[in-house]
């Protein structure tokens, strides 16, 4: 903890409340809320409901908690296939927001809400910000992107929700934040842990201690960060820096959060059920064996999932928590058991990097993403090998082919990347399989 952050009562906001109950109340909650979800998802979702007819299964068959293990599991894929509005339970006169991120074919995952979803979304993540010790009269300023991106709207609702004074700033123009975080006293910043240490530099440059400022916490998340870049941050700063956790097909930012013990992230098991399973098998694993992250939702209307694979990796924690919360808390998230990266805060697959690049004649399928990290920013550099004959070529070709390369790079992956032509032969083979990613980010 530091010295700016004194000790308040704000774990005592209204909507904390659940993050206190007996466990064996919230397994009971827990309990009658999956069967509520099972039942659900099986009379309005077919997939849901034809996945289960084929493991002989129906919803009556949910008779404890540990019946979950029997459900099928929902993949990324299935809300691809279903693109856009084949897995919702609603009807559309009850949704009332549609977010979306990206996927893995240039089409994105949709993901759909009811009033009473956007209800739970901003009731999560005010416990969030409680958890965090923000209260009403903390000037939260949120420099997520806002959009078809969760992050920025979920963000902004909870703060709002909490009472708080909110700064849409949304991404991006880092002086501008800057001066708004001096001139507003802003005493809370929630963005990605990349973009704070980028306008910590910014700020540098610009001469502005951010020490000095009222800015006492950092709510970051949307990307995998480590306990050494949170050192650095909070030295820095003088800041207590917080992770927070979350996925759109969830529900998008608020899944779970830390405390102030900063001793893993509670998730908020009262809406969303966690179980950790082995990645290949998909056998449930005991707490304290770290495996891939599968989470149920237990409220979602307009769209429930049902033992959805996260393919992120962390483990459930043993024991209590010593803040006296009775919800379980999961490990910081440190990798993934798929290839997707997180760059900048946007999903972008080294497949969706191939498919770009052999949409355009004239490069050859042999690149490699090389990533780094520069003013703590996340960089991507894409290297592509060019056939002999276009080095031979006229400078003007290799040109050209840059510019088509670059503008379908673009389009797929929604972010800008640098595009190197290289050499034949110049991207070392492998044996096996293909190093796609070369990983130079350090924290
Ligand atoms: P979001 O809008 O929250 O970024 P996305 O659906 O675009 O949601 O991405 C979700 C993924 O982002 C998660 O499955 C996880 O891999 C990653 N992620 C989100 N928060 C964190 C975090 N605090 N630590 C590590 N990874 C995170
Ligand atoms: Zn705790």
């Amino acid at each position: 903890m530091n010295s700016k952050l004194e000790t308040c009562a704000a774990d005592c906001h209204p909507a904390s409340v659940p993050d206190y109950t007996p466990v064996p109340e919230l397994r009971q909650l827990q309990l009658k809320r999956l069967q509520a979800v099972v039942a659900r998802a099986w009379q309005n979702v077919a997939l849901f409901r034809s996945r289960m007819e084929e493991c002989g299964l129906a919803p009556e068959d949910v008779r404890s908690l540990e019946d979950i293990a029997r459900l099928p599991f929902t993949q990324k894929s299935d809300l691809r296939d279903n693109y856009p509005f084949g897995l919702f339970a609603s009807p559309m006169k009850d949704v009332v927001r549609l977010h979306a991120s990206s996927g893995t074919t240039g089409k994105p995952i949709v993901v759909a809400y009811t009033k009473e979803d956007v209800d739970v979304w901003t009731s999560v993540l005010v416990r969030c910000y409680a958890s965090c010790g923000l209260h009403r009269g903390d000037i939260i300023q949120i420099a997520y992107g806002y959009g078809l991106f969760t992050g920025g709207l979920g963000a902004h609702y909870g703060a709002e929700g909490l009472g708080a004074v909110v700064v849409p700033a949304s991404g991006g123009h880092a002086d501008r934040q800057i001066m708004l975080m001096k001139d507003f006293g802003v005493t809370a910043m929630c963005c990605t842990p990349t973009y704070f240490l980028h306008l910590l530099d910014r700020a540098d440059e610009l001469g502005v201690d951010m020490k000095k400022l009222p800015l006492r916490a950092g709510v970051f998340g949307a990307e995998p960060w480590t306990e050494s870049m949170r050192k650095h941050i909070e030295e820095r700063s003088n800041i207590e820096a917080f992770d927070i956790f979350g996925l759109s097909e969830i529900i998008g930012p608020g899944v779970g959060c830390e405390c102030r013990r900063h001793q893993g992230l509670h998730i908020f098991e009262d809406h969303f059920y966690p179980e950790i399973v082995d990645p290949e098998t998909g056998a449930p694993l005991p707490d304290g064996t770290e495996g891939e992250l599968v989470l149920t939702t237990l409220s979602k209307q307009a769209m429930p999932m049902i033992r959805y694979r996260t393919h992120d990796m962390t483990m459930i924690l043993p024991g209590r928590c010593e803040c006296g919360r009775t919800l379980r808390r999961i490990g910081r998230i440190g990798r993934r058991s798929d290839d997707m990266l997180i760059i900048r805060g946007v999903n972008v697959f080294p497949s969706q990097v191939e498919t770009a690049l052999l949409a355009i004649e004239g490069a050859l399928p042999h690149y490699q993403i090389v990533l780094t990290r520069a003013q703590g920013l996340d960089q991507m550099e894409v290297q592509v090998e060019v056939t002999p004959q276009m080095f031979n070529d006229k400078i003007g070709a290799l040109q050209e082919l840059h510019k088509k390369l670059q503008g379908s790079l673009d389009r797929v992956l929604g972010i800008r990347v640098r595009v190197s032509l290289v050499e034949t032969n110049s991207i070392e083979r492998s044996e096996g399989k293909a190093k796609r990613v070369i990983d130079r980010r350090t924290s």
